[in-house]
């Protein structure tokens, strides 16, 4: 089968860098905004800032896949003596809890690596260098399965939520108002 390149965007995070300045959720939920940069809200961003100040907590998460269950069991990480919450380096969009879900519909967000910018727009605000960007080739065979668009993840999460025949029933409605 034929190979093609492939390149890998990376957002390394160094956590100790970050000083929780939020700078970064506000620009990503500008960035994302519709027009882009007619509002701000951090609750959109697709980076969030999970925080706990006693015990010296900033971590950087972007937001990954939507998933329709929580997970069976859970992780518990101790890292250079902190020890974080079960669910602090989770990046997906799950029913156990609020983050990564656009705050008015509740569909889930995803980063998108801001994939037709240079460098993606948390990385370039991120004044103290605690998300930097890098890129890489990776060769992988020809046929890979596509990936869904945010409207059909947005669609399944709607239909998993309030079942297919509901949402069908408003996609209906809304077509014949035109
Ligand atoms: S902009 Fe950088 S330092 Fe500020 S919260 Fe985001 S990752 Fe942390
Ligand atoms: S890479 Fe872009 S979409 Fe992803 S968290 Fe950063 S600003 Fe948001």
């Amino acid at each position: 089968m034929a190979k093609i390149k492939k390149k890998i965007r990376i957002i390394k995070i160094d956590a100790d860098k970050c000083n929780g300045c939020r700078t970064c959720e506000v620009m990503c939920s500008s960035f994302h905004a519709n027009p882009p940069y007619s509002s701000n809200n951090p609750a959109r961003s697709r980076i969030q800032i999970v925080t706990n100040r006693l015990k010296d907590i900033w971590l950087p998460v972007m937001a990954g896949e939507y998933t329709e269950s929580e997970c069976m069991g859970r992780n518990k990480y101790v890292i250079d003596g902190k020890e974080y919450d079960e669910c602090d380096s989770c990046r997906a969009s799950c029913p156990a809890r609020d983050l990564f879900k656009e705050p008015d519909s509740g569909l889930p967000l995803k980063c998108d690596m801001c994939e037709h910018e240079d460098e993606p727009i948390c990385v370039k605000w991120c004044l103290v260098h605690a998300l930097t960007y890098e890129e890489r080739e990776e060769e992988r065979e020809e046929t890979e399965t596509p990936q869904p668009n945010e409207m059909e993840v947005g669609l399944q999460a709607l239909a998993s939520k309030h079942g297919l025949q509901k949402v069908m029933d408003i996609v209906n409605r809304m077509a014949k108002k035109g």
